[in-house]
């Protein structure tokens, strides 16, 4: 609103101008790391908490700056969604997924992968909605739609939810499974999970870490474990580090896991002979 702009400009400090041009330049580098393809995935393992094998693995954006080395998503994707340049990147995610996943079934291994979605990307206003960008980049790789997941968060929901909704009934209805991420650390309400179309809970890993010797973190994950699993969705367990943390979970009857005790994010041909040697 014009009020608003008002306000916006008189507080506008020079501070705030360097922090609106250091955006600026990161904007600026990040349109030219779309035209330039400067993105790679790494992919995190994960692991059924049952057998212990290698069930697929998670995508994780990374850029590779010219000069600044591996760029790291939390200094970029906040940006990307301000910008709208999250639309053309999480395209570029999707297929990149798909088409290492394709290669990944060639060699005989059956393996899923999760990708992240931001918000911005579930906007039915969108040039290319991203339920359609799932559809293609399935049908194009000839990937079953049951390998492939989309992790969303929780505090998104928050936010236009109808749209929000109908974007996931749409990727559900494909046969693509949805994930709540982080799981416990939005706003949500458990109400959301009987509104909102969820096949798995991510649970987050902050509740993992303070397991151990938190009575009140070790009751919560608990307890996700077990609406979960009453609510007939799956559940994975994020940022296992420790074997401790892994037996905890496994303990409790948490279906998947993953984290750095398993291995951490790691580049595509990587992971694969992860997979090979373990096989
Ligand atoms: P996330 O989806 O919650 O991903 C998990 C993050 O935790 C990853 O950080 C991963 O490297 C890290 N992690 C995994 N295991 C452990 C562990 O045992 N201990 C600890 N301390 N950390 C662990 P990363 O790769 O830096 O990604 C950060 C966030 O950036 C992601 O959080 C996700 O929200 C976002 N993101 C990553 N890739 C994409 C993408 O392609 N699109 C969108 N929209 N967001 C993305
Ligand atoms: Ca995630
Ligand atoms: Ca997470
Ligand atoms: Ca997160």
């Amino acid at each position: 609103a014009k009020e608003s702009g008002r306000n916006a400009y008189k507080f506008f400090t020079a501070s705030m101008n360097k922090t609106v041009t250091a955006r600026m330049k990161v904007e600026l580098a990040l349109r030219r790391a779309v035209k330039n393809n400067e993105f790679v995935l790494h992919y995190q393992p994960v692991v059924s908490l049952k057998s212990g094998n290698i069930v697929g693995a998670e995508a994780l954006i990374r850029w590779q700056h010219p000069t600044d080395g591996l760029v790291y998503p939390d200094s970029f994707i906040a940006i990307a969604e301000e910008t709208g340049l999250i639309e053309t990147i999480g395209q570029w995610v999707v297929m990149q997924a798909c088409k290492d996943l394709k290669n990944w079934h060639n060699q005989g291994l059956k393996l899923n992968v999760a990708v992240n979605v931001s918000s911005r990307q579930c906007k039915q206003t969108s040039a290319t909605p991203i339920a359609e960008v799932i559809e293609t980049a399935l049908a194009e790789n000839d990937i079953q739609p049951n390998h492939l997941k989309v992790e969303i968060t929780e505090s998104l929901l928050m936010d236009n939810s109808k749209e929000m909704i109908s974007t996931l009934q749409k990727i559900r209805s494909l046969g693509v499974a949805i994930h709540m991420d982080d799981f416990g650390t939005g706003y949500s309400s458990l109400s959301y999970l009987k509104h909102f179309p969820i096949d798995v809970l991510k649970i987050d890993r902050s509740f993992i870490e303070g397991a151990i010797d938190d009575k009140t973190d070790a009751s919560l994950v608990e307890a996700v474990v077990l609406i979960g699993h009453s609510l007939n969705l799956k559940l994975v367990g994020e940022g296992i580090e420790t074997q401790q943390h892994f037996d905890y979970l496994q303990s409790l009857g948490c279906d998947y896991g993953q984290g750095y005790h398993i291995s951490k994010p790691i580049p595509a041909q990587a992971f694969i002979e992860l997979c090979l040697n373990k096989r």
